[in-house]
């Protein structure tokens, strides 16, 4: 068959794209797309070539294994080569294949296969030379590798000296090394606190972690290996099968996957692919499929390879946890205390075994530094019980004329302001007590036990209130009536009656009682009976700014925003006048009036560095004499103590005149305070 121009132009195409691909996955560690579009592209690739032979190239990737060794490294040459194995996808590739197997061998009955899980690591090879590891080596790309024998001595799963003693001279290991999972969400989770760059997915960190110029930077990572194979052998120890192999070589102390099965015959073999995915999600390591290899050693010389793989093996790959699909929409949904998530709809993708069209973008800080926009092409990721998410953008397919996301200014619930604060990653409605999307976890918490007690007002009710529309805000609650309760589902005249007398009950509470019950964010029962105790009725909370909240030990600067930003909302203010025409009260609560301390009267900004002490016993000490401390200057500031590198609250007082202390002056100050 000649081949058309179109058709070359394609192959063309292909091998430039897998080369390009290649270079970003074995040389950087940093894949550009998911494997199961690339293993997509290699398989049209594999196709063309098999319909038009003289196409193929020796330079064609499906020709070659893996990538080009790093000349960073020494390179160390594999007297027998370490090569790829045949890929199956579908079950009828695996009949195929055990068809084929049969064909070449005259086998009438079933074959006898090894089913190994798939370690989706690196490749490696160990030299051992009289039991002593001598050299290791990574596969590069077949025939020459990358010397990597420091780094792989830093693995403690990696035996330095063979146990025993009838271990062959040389002996060359053949194997993967990965990284755990806990391992890897560990050291990624430090990664971000570091603010540093992210390890992309266990395989490419083991990768990754392998080729440092540093081996004590591998020695940091968390890295472990198992064995399957061997390559060059001095001895003549005849080996039956790979199982017995597999035996000798845990015998010598080196790891071997435990989850590996005879299978007797194609069936088996299917039926152990189906276990192990079973298996897969409690496994601390990626798995990305399981390889069968013919049992018998005899067998296996018989088949013997082809270019890049043995004839004897294949992975059949488990379905890929990622895949590639365009961003239709980015909607927020508001959660059950406000906070927006925003949610990118996508064009359905079959991932990790099921379809998905939606993926949680966790929050819109995320968003921003992943830069993803509407119209992206993006990589998606479902593992386990994993919600989905989007792994990364693919820039490259990005089409014109798209913008970065933008927080919504308005909660798409209940039209109230959406906040953020600058030194956070989540945004919030401030809809409060008002927006439906918050209704039930606000009533099911002001009814709760230690807030206004209604008995009887849970989750199922406050469900059905809301759906039925009988309760549109917490003031609401007061509204019902015996001939409203009894219009929802199930519910009978002794549980109206009993709801009602709990809801009349709850009329009179405490002061600590009703701040609680109002679910300002970080205010529980401690800090509402501190406020309570401070301010001694609520129109004097209400009205309090965030300084003057500050300056109350036990508040600290976030907790006072909360609760200033909180009253602030005049809608808040008219539910609780609400609340109260309805009948809600409480008993004045007295304030003892506070002692008269040397500093009562007085308040201080502190800033700066103090060399004596931390800023927290700062404070404690002023507040011990009774002066109040505040986080920002403003006229009603007294004292501004400043320590080394104090900056901007420096400033202000200066230009407000507000005297400044130094941290000796202070201590002098506070001495002569304490004796006063
Ligand atoms: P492979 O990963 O499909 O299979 C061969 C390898 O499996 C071996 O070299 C060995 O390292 C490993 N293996 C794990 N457990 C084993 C076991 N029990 N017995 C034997 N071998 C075992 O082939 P490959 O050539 O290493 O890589 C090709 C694959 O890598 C592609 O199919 C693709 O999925 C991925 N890839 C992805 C990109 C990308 O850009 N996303 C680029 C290049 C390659």
């Amino acid at each position: 068959m000649t081949l058309p121009d179109s058709v070359l132009k394609r192959i063309e195409t292909l091998r430039q794209t897998i080369d390009a691909w290649n270079d970003q996955y074995y040389a950087l560690d940093t894949p550009s797309v998911p494997d199961a579009e690339y293993d997509r592209r290699m398989k049209e690739l594999q196709a063309l070539e098999y319909q038009y032979p003289e196409s193929i190239q020796p330079s064609s990737p499906t020709q070659r294994i893996g990538g080009f060794p790093l000349k960073a490294f020494n390179q160390v040459s594999h007297k027998i080569p370490m090569l790829s194995l045949g890929n199956a996808f579908e079950i009828d590739d695996v009949i195929a294949f055990d068809q084929r197997i049969r064909q070449r061998l005259h086998h009438t009955t079933e074959v006898e296969y090894v089913g190994e899980p798939k370690i989706d690591g690196i490749a490696v090879s160990l030299r051992y030379q009289q039991g002593k590891l001598i050299q290791g080596a990574t596969r590069g790309d077949g025939t020459t590798g990358e010397d990597i024998t420091q780094n792989l001595c830093t693995i403690h799963s990696i035996p330095l000296q063979l146990r025993g003693e009838n271990y062959p001279e040389l002996l060359e290991v053949r194997g993967e090394v990965y990284m755990p999972l806990t391992g890897f969400s560990q050291y990624n989770h430090n990664l971000e606190k570091a603010g540093a760059k992210l390890l992309v997915n266990p395989r490419n960190a083991a990768s990754g972690s392998l080729r440092q110029l540093d081996p004590q930077i591998t020695a940091q990572r968390p890295l472990a290996f198992f064995a399957y194979g061997i390559g060059q052998i001095s001895s003549n120890t005849t080996l039956r099968s790979h199982s017995d192999l597999l035996a000798i070589l845990k015998s010598y102390g080196l790891p071997i996957n435990p989850h590996t099965q005879i299978c007797i015959g194609a069936a088996a073999c299917l039926q152990w692919h189906k276990q192990l995915a079973q298996m897969r999600d409690q496994l601390n390591y990626e798995i990305d499929g399981v390889v069968y290899k013919v049992n018998s050693t005899e067998q296996q010389k018989i088949l013997g390879f082809i270019s890049k793989a043995p004839r004897w093996a294949i992975a059949h790959k488990f379905p890929a946890r990622e895949e590639l699909t365009q961003i239709e929409a980015i909607e927020f949904q508001v959660g059950r205390t406000g906070t927006l998530t925003p949610i990118a709809r996508l064009k359905p993708v079959f991932v990790g075994g099921v379809t998905i069209s939606n993926a949680t973008l966790h929050h819109i800080e995320e968003v921003w530094r992943k830069d993803i926009r509407v119209g992206d092409t993006v990589i998606v990721r479902r593992a386990g019980d994993v919600i989905p998410y989007v792994a990364s953008v693919i820039i490259d397919r990005r089409p014109a004329h798209t913008t970065p996301v933008a927080l919504p200014k308005h909660c798409p619930i209940c039209h109230f302001a959406v906040v953020k604060a600058e030194s956070e990653v989540i945004a919030r409605c401030t809809g409060g007590l008002f927006c439906h999307a918050q209704l039930k976890e606000t009533i099911k918490h002001f009814a709760s036990k230690h807030a206004l007690d209604i008995h009887g007002l849970g989750d199922k009710w406050a469900e059905q209130l809301i759906e039925s529309k009988l309760v549109t805000d917490i003031a609401g609650i007061y509204l019902l009536n015996k001939e409203k309760l009894l219009t929802l589902a199930r519910m009978g005249e002794k549980s109206a009656n009993h709801l009602l007398t709990a809801i009349e009950n709850s009329k009179t509470t405490t002061l600590p009682r009703f701040i609680y019950a109002l679910g300002i964010r970080e205010v529980g029962e401690i800090t509402a009976s501190i406020l309570a105790k401070h301010f001694g009725c609520l129109e004097n909370l209400m009205s309090a700014d965030q300084e003057t909240l500050q300056t109350i030990s036990d508040i600290g600067p976030i907790v006072a925003v909360h609760i200033a930003s909180f009253f602030q909302q005049p809608h808040h203010r008219e539910l609780i006048e609400q609340l109260q025409t309805l009948g809600v009260h409480w008993p004045a609560y007295t304030v003892t009036p506070p002692e008269q301390l040397p500093l009562t009267g007085k308040t201080f900004v502190l800033t700066g560095t103090f060399s004596q002490m931390t800023r927290d016993e700062a404070k404690q000490r002023l507040q011990s004499l009774g002066a109040k401390v505040a986080g920002s200057v403003s006229a009603k500031t007294n004292y501004v103590v400043a320590g080394t590198d104090a900056g901007s609250k420096l400033e202000k007082a200066k230009t407000l005149g507000i005297p400044i202390l130094s941290e000796t002056d202070w201590l002098a100050f506070l001495e002569d305070n304490h004796s006063a």
